[in-house]
């Protein structure tokens, strides 16, 4: 579903993805892990093209390259993101923000968008906050709100980047709950996360990244249990 090849990445003269190589299935749950300026938030955002990256790279989703004009917008309606910080619309419901982009960019009636989101907002278990505004919601809540409005767009690819570092311990488990049940139902899903209990659990497959490169990727049990790089035992051993 998402091929990557000799991805380069450089801000200014500093480089920070050194060509990376990834392919993605549909369906498959990844999970990326990696300290603090290793290149996870980049690498994530340039499926999307939210960066750009160096010509000679490639990246594409579902056979269509992501580079500039008509075929990144294509690209940007297949592909969800889910950030750190909710980036919900504050002036509008609940519900008006998970309505929103698939009445804008698809042009679905709003009848069809207001069932769609309802049903979306009660997979994440938020149904009786639909008529609330977001300022009105805990973080988790309102997370899970972004996670209901990228799934409205019916996309083929949700990339989440650190969905729950911004909030409150004890939000964290709900958010991780609602996209463990998502991964169960066949969403493919890129996850950079600090969580090593949801990346174990919830993986197909574990990334782990230093300075720029994926250093070892493998199954959970790969990573957490036999790592063979002196690297990620040396980032497990901080982190664990
Ligand atoms: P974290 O875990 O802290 O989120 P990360 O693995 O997501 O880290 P990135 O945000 O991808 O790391 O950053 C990789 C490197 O690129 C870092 O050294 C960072 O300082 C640098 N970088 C990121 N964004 C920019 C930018 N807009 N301009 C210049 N340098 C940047
Ligand atoms: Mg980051």
């Amino acid at each position: 579903l998402i091929s990557i090849r000799g991805l380069k990445k450089a801000f200014g003269r500093f480089m920070v993805l050194h060509g990376i190589d990834l392919d993605i299935a549909e369906g498959e749950v990844v999970c990326v892990i990696g300290p603090s300026g290793s290149g996870k938030s980049t690498l994530i955002r340039c499926i999307n093209h939210l960066e750009g990256f160096e010509k000679e790279s490639s990246v594409t989703v579902d056979g269509v390259r992501v580079e500039q004009g008509a075929a990144l917008a294509k690209v940007r309606a297949e592909v969800g993101m889910v950030f750190q910080s909710f980036n919900l619309f504050p002036h509008m419901t609940v519900l008006r923000n998970v309505m929103l982009a698939p009445m804008r960019v698809r042009g679905t009636p709003p009848a069809e968008a207001k069932r769609k989101a309802l049903d979306l907002l009660a997979r994440v278990g938020i149904s009786e906050q639909a008529d609330k505004f977001p300022s009105q919601l805990s973080g988790g809540q309102q997370q899970r709100v972004a996670i209901a409005r990228a799934l409205a767009m019916e996309p083929k690819v949700l990339l989440f980047d650190e969905p729950t570092s911004a909030l409150d311990p004890e939000m964290v488990g709900e958010v991780l709950d609602a996209m463990r049940k998502l991964a169960g139902t066949g969403v493919t899903m890129i996850v950079v996360t600090h969580e090593m209990g949801f990346a174990r659990q919830v993986a197909d497959r574990v990334i782990f990244m230093d300075g720029g490169r994926i250093v070892e990727a493998g199954t959970p049990s790969d990573i957490f249990d036999s790592p063979r790089e002196e690297r990620t035992r040396g980032f497990l051993r901080a982190v664990l």
